[in-house]
């Protein structure tokens, strides 16, 4: 990856009911639309009611499947997933979907998310005598499925759920149904959609627009949707009275035309923007943004102070997703391929640039040294979001809080490390505040500590100890 000491995303999942469809097709162009939520391995797997049949491997969507491939996955539904690791190292053995024959044929599954318990799960599982092909938490998840599944499938997820902690969002695929499954705190997202006679379970609208389907509505915390020949049904499980989504999916996540939980992702990142010019009204002659994660938030800054956004940074789009850098000398040169100033834009302004976070200081710090040598006489910093303290245990791998420099040093500090003329991370009060709702609605433990689902301890120490 180029930044590879940037935090790894998530993964993306797109499932489609579809009799009569080209449903692999349909699932490839959705993974193309989730791309961004995972960059490592991409798969497909899709069943014509007897067989399920997979294909996966390493790489970009367009990497993994080419027409060839495409022609020859026919059936009825589709499970598409693509993965950037959060458990497990980056093998082909832990591309998804996950497959396997259980006592009642069978079983594909996508996973997005994080368990938090799934050490002591696997552990006595082995005990039991399971064997494992990999390393990841979703391998557990299959397996209690299949062994929970004696009286169908949906009692085995329920049982399922009653044993996992943490956060997922999943696809389940069986010959002839498919099975959409969001955890109680509903921590990651997951949405429905319709596209004329066919259903389609996704972690984000946005790949929905892209297959011309509708979005129904949000999958909500602890439900059960299930989608088969009779039509779409659905159960709950417990859940508890507060929801935790997680709130960096607004931040950084999701792609800006998504909508998640009624939220338009695009004008929560502008309010952001917004409300960091209320609480931070420098005096600058441009505002712009670290590309593409700041520019929504730094346009809203722009227009609530009514100083010009500009493309200060241009963006090569082209970069792929590997890069091997032996040394320092490589990897500043791998920045300099992904981001150039345009100089023009710069020379003699005083700049305020916005980027979405700030993790180990390492962009902002780069790219505000890019703009002085542009010829920018001040250059300030906003971030849109609160400064990350803590690590995350839901599916950020956020994991060492040795990593993040928030966690180490003031912003004041931050200022001088990074090299800015001013600093200003949005407050956690004026973010919660776009969303005009309560704290118990979202997941805020990177910024606060605040952990919904417990975390037990040997994780936490495991990953504290580091301190
Ligand atoms: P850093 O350079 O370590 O301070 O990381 C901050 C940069 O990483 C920002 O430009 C963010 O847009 C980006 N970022 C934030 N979270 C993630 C993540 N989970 N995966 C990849 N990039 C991220």
């Amino acid at each position: 990856m180029i930044f590879s000491d940037k935090p790894k995303e998530e993964c993306g999942i797109f499932g489609i009911y579809g009799p009569g469809l080209d449903v692999a097709r349909l699932t490839y162009y959705g993974l193309y639309a989730l791309q961004h939520r995972g960059q490592e391995s991409a798969g497909i797997a899709v069943s014509d009611g007897r067989v399920i049949k997979l294909h996966k491997d390493m790489g970009l969507v367009p990497e993994v499947f080419t027409d060839e491939i495409l022609k020859s996955l026919t059936g009825k539904m589709a499970l598409g997933h693509t993965r950037y690791s959060t458990t497990g190292s980056s093998l082909a053995l832990n591309a998804q979907p996950l497959m396997c024959y259980y006592s009642k044929g069978m079983i594909a599954l996508g996973h997005n998310g994080n368990l938090i318990n799934t050490g002591e799960i696997r552990s006595r599982l082995a005990a039991e005598g399971s064997v494992f092909q990999s390393t990841i938490d979703s391998e557990v998840i299959v397996n209690l499925i299949a062994r929970y599944s004696q009286n169908s499938v949906e009692d085995g997820i329920k049982k399922m759920m009653a044993e996992i902690k943490g956060a997922y969002s999943l696809v389940v695929m069986t010959e002839n149904k498919l099975i959409g499954i969001r955890d109680p705190w509903g921590v990651r997202p997951l949405c429905i959609g319709r596209l004329g006679e066919a259903y389609i379970i996704a972690s984000e609208s946005c790949a929905l627009d892209t297959v011309g389907a509708e979005l129904i509505r949000d999958v909500e915390p602890g439900e059960i949707v299930i989608v088969s020949e009779s039509g779409l049904t659905s159960c709950k499980v417990d859940a508890p009275d507060r929801k935790a989504v997680c709130i960096f999916e607004f931040i950084y996540f999701s792609r800006p035309d998504s909508v998640i939980d009624g939220y338009n992702v695009n004008e929560v990142r502008r309010e952001m923007g917004r409300q960091l010019a209320r609480e931070y009204p420098v005096d600058v002659d441009i505002v712009i943004a670290i590309p593409d994660s700041g520019t929504t938030a730094a346009r809203g800054y722009a227009l609530e102070r009514g100083i010009p956004f500009e493309e200060g940074l241009m963006k090569n789009r082209y970069i792929g997703r590997t890069f091997i850098q032996p040394d320092q000398a490589m990897r500043d040169l791998a920045v300099k391929l992904k981001l150039n100033p345009i100089r023009s834009i710069l020379k003699d302004k005083r700049v305020l640039m916005v980027d979405d976070s700030i993790v180990r200081g390492t962009t902002c710090g780069k790219m505000v040294n890019m703009l002085r040598d542009a010829g920018a006489t001040e250059v300030h910093m906003c971030v849109s979001s609160p400064p990350i303290l803590w690590p995350c245990y839901y599916g950020i791998d956020i994991s060492d809080r040795n990593e993040l420099i928030a966690a180490k040093l003031p912003v004041e500090e931050i200022r001088k490390c990074i090299g800015a003329d001013g600093l200003h991370y949005l407050s956690l009060e004026g973010l919660l505040g776009i969303f005009g709702s309560p704290r118990n609605l979202f997941c805020t433990a990177c910024f606060d500590g605040d952990y919904p689902i417990d975390i037990p301890k040997t994780e936490k120490v495991g990953k504290f100890i580091l301190e």
